[in-house]
């Protein structure tokens, strides 16, 4: 068994664009420069989006956080939005979800100019990747892809079963492995709350990538020996024994499905860096592409 260290190979992707911003800055060039929006508090959305802008002024990249209140209307949102659509300064930004419950998430989402949609959201990018077309392809499926290619995971023909069909995760990663190309070329089921037998699916499945948010949720006896996981899961469990009162785990009983695991992700580690260093790859891209 190979644990898919997630964490490594995000570090090597922050040090390849790292050493990119660098030489940017000798050419006298403009480093990519990626606006986050956050609305309210919720603390998941301040951990990822901290985390995000660190990440940012470790590689070199400008970053630029845009903290509104909880009782942000949608109209003073979507003004935002409409300002760094027309900021020539800024290269990409996102907009942190989940908004509060009086804002229509479509409705901002759609405002986003889709050449600064590094989330890759947008339905003109999410159409462009369901076509091969260059796009924005969202952070965390585009991890879970630049994983396979970096561990050299074999995809062809093999059969694969998505857990989850997400507009996020599930969707986007069940169209990409099934894609002509390396990672994909695999032939994939996409199963959700309303599959029936999803056991009998596993226990077929080469590669099995779970995205549905059930802590420990996939257990050995659903897969084949040799199998590939890929657990994209992050829910916190309410624990008094930790210092933060909570601990991380993801879809995967991992201590017992590793065992008859070729390759697994372990949570946390696996997937959930890849997804920041994905969005800094999408941000230098989109750096790129407007310097063109
Ligand atoms: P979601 O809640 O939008 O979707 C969950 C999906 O799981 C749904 O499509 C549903 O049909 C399916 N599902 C629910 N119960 C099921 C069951 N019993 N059997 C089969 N399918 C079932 O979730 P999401 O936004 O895709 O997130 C999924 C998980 O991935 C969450 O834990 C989330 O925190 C995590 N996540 C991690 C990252 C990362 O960077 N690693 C990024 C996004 C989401």
């Amino acid at each position: 068994m190979e644990i898919l260290d997630g964490k490594k190979i995000s570090n090597q992707i922050k040090e390849e664009i790292t050493v990119e911003v660098a030489q940017m800055k000798e050419r006298g060039e403009k480093v990519p420069h990626l606006a986050a929006v956050l609305v309210g508090n919720d603390g998941a959305s301040l951990t990822y989006v901290g985390s995000k802008v660190r990440s940012c002024k470790k590689i070199g990249f400008e970053s630029t956080l845009i903290h509104l209140p909880e009782e942000t209307t949608e109209e003073d949102l979507l003004k935002q939005v409409h300002q760094l659509n027309n900021d020539p300064a800024i290269d990409g930004y996102i907009v942190q979800l989940p908004l509060p419950k009086h804002i229509d998430e479509e409705k901002v989402l759609m405002a986003v100019d889709p050449d600064k949609d590094v989330d890759g959201f947008h339905p003109t990018n999410f159409g462009k990747m369901a076509l091969d077309m260059e796009t924005f392809i969202s952070a965390t499926p585009f991890g879970i892809m630049e994983l396979l290619k970096r561990y050299n995971v074999d995809t062809e023909g093999k059969h694969t079963v998505v857990i989850g069909r997400s507009h996020i995760v599930g969707r986007p990663i069940s169209i990409l492995m099934s894609q002509k190309g390396k990672p994909g070329n695999s032939t994939v089921t996409l199963a959700h709350s309303r599959t029936q037998n999803l056991k009998e699916l596993t226990l077929q499945a080469d590669i099995v990538i779970s995205a549905l948010g059930v802590p420990r949720f996939l257990k050995a006896d659903m897969v084949k020996e040799g199998v590939v996981i890929i657990d994209v899961g992050i829910t916190r469990v309410a624990d008094d024994t930790k210092e933060k009162g909570y601990y991380i785990t993801g879809d995967v009983d991992f201590d017992n499905v590793s065992k008859k695991a070729s390759f697994i992700t372990p949570v946390p580690g696996g997937v959930g860096p890849m997804t920041i260093a994905m969005l800094l790859k999408n941000t230098l891209l989109a750096r790129e592409r407007h310097n063109n």
